[in-house]
């Protein structure tokens, strides 16, 4: 047993929203409504729910409050200001441009900054970070460490980019085919996993002779920067928002979604600090998402947001939902379970192809893990594997990342420890039966993004159990 000191949430449960039981029979048939595929499910056929950390977290009673103080004025909302305050405070970012959402951000980026023929490199590729950058024309290029795609590495900074990766593709397409390098900071489809801060030191020292921006996903920075103050020598007495400071000040602006780390259900932002692409990028987003002083939100929710990013950085907040990840984590590795190693920060990921190796990848062994689990326990995962990789858009190959993964993903200040107990408790009983669990192949498959929307039909038999 690994050893570790308890902790409790620093907060209290005030409304609770009851959840509902379902038969196998019932699950069953929900599974086989939905094509196999978790995104297809209703929510109220789920039990507990770990498809998504993304707009799943529980505002806190001073959040709901702040969400009656929406001042839902179409220009210069007085939100805006609290949530621009905020972000310059604890990000350090001067201009904001908010957005809907992550992806609005993404978009508006790709679209000012990459022209066609453009590369865009990145610590592993994130599903609407790729394809917004593809259809701006660019192509993306993994330089992250070779360690990031072993699942049983136990590097500490598993995001690191790899600097010769990254000096290499300046060498074959020259700096001025590059308009800037996308940094996940942690990186999700690694498994939630960290970049150290002496690594964004150096990237962005070379990025700089290299006239290349550094650009931040700062989705779930403020879990890198606690990754950093227990992992990385001399950040241990220092709080988290100041190391989130740090961070941001390695880069020239960030795109966000405020529905991770923030602690809100809608939101995110692109922030930069160059005033002429802020200028470009509050024309382009009027085009897209809204008026630049709300972008795609109401009022409430950007004041929600300006009080979740606040509670965000608190170091009590902090550990307490990292805590419960790797509390999941090590009670499955205590079991034998192939999950990839180090836990990460929002969620644990199954190893599928160590899981099921009867399943060949064009069966995709970790999209079946997951119906799997549903029909065994109403547990809702995803996958994130082939079918998140998609298809190459020049060969129109499917992609098939070393990683097949099903992402355990938890909700913050949703389900207790309890739930957390179930939930690995089921992933055993799941375990010893591994070897009925059936494949799944297409049966329809949608141009963009795939996993969203697919349909599959089992192979070899009816039911995703032999
Ligand atoms: C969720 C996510 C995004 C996209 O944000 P949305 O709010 O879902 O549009 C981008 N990058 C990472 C790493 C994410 O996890």
């Amino acid at each position: 047993m690994t050893k570790r000191r308890s902790w409790a949430e620093p907060w209290k449960i005030k409304v609770v929203e009851p959840l509902k039981m379902t038969t196998r029979a019932e699950r069953e048939a929900a599974i086989r409504e939905a094509g196999y595929n978790t995104f297809l499910l209703r929510s109220a056929d789920c039990y507990i729910d770990l498809l998504t950390d993304s707009g799943t977290s529980a505002m806190s009673d001073h959040q709901w409050a702040g969400m009656m103080l929406g001042d839902e004025a179409y220009a210069g909302s007085r939100n805006f200001y609290a949530l621009e305050q905020a972000v310059r405070d604890h990000y350090g970012y001067e201009h904001l441009i908010p957005t809907h959402q992550g992806r609005g951000a993404e978009h508006i980026l790709s679209q000012l900054l990459i022209k066609p023929g453009d590369y865009v490199p990145g610590n592993m590729y994130f599903t609407t970070t790729r394809l917004h950058q593809e259809l701006a024309g660019g192509t993306f290029r993994d330089v992250i460490l070779a360690e990031a795609h072993d699942p049983a590495s136990e590097h500490p900074f598993k995001g690191d980019v790899d600097l010769a990766k990254l000096e290499a593709l300046v060498a074959e397409v020259g700096a001025e085919r590059i308009p800037y390098i996308t940094i996940g900071v942690t990186v999700n489809m690694a498994g939630g996993q960290p970049v150290s801060m002496a690594n964004l030191h150096e990237v962005s020292a070379y990025c700089r002779t290299q006239g290349i921006r550094v650009i931040l996903d700062a989705t779930r920075a403020v879990e890198n920067a606690y990754f950093i103050q227990q992992r990385e020598p001399g950040y241990r007495d220092q709080p988290v928002a100041q190391i989130l400071r740090q961070l941001c000040d390695l880069s020239d602006g960030a795109t966000m979604s405020g529905k991770k780390d923030s602690l809100v259900n809608i939101g995110g932002w692109l922030a930069v600090r160059d005033p002429q692409l802020a200028e470009q990028a509050r024309n382009l987003v009027v085009v897209y998402e809204g008026l630049h002083t709300y972008g795609g939100m109401a009022g409430r929710d950007m004041e929600a947001m300006a009080r979740g990013i606040v509670e965000s950085v608190q170091d009590d907040h902090i550990r307490a939902r990292i805590g419960q990840v790797q509390y999941l984590g090590y009670k499955l590795i205590d079991a034998g379970i192939a999950v990839v190693r180090p836990i990460g920060g929002h969620a644990v990921f199954l190893d599928a192809t160590a899981i099921l190796p009867h399943l060949p990848r064009e069966q995709f062994p970790a999209q079946a893990l997951a119906a799997a689990l549903y029909v065994e326990s109403g547990i809702r995962a995803m996958e994130r594997g082939a079918v998140s990789a998609g298809r190459d858009p020049k060969t129109g190959e499917s992609r098939y990342p070393r990683l097949e993964l099903v992402r355990l993903t938890i909700p913050r200040r949703v389900y207790t420890q309890a739930h957390m107990d179930v939930t690995a408790e089921s992933v055993m009983e799941i375990f010893d039966q591994r070897e009925r669990v059936r494949g799944l192949g297409f049966v329809y498959e949608p141009e963009y993004l795939r996993f969203f929307q697919a349909r599959f039909a089992t192979v070899g038999g009816d039911g995703i159990f032999a």
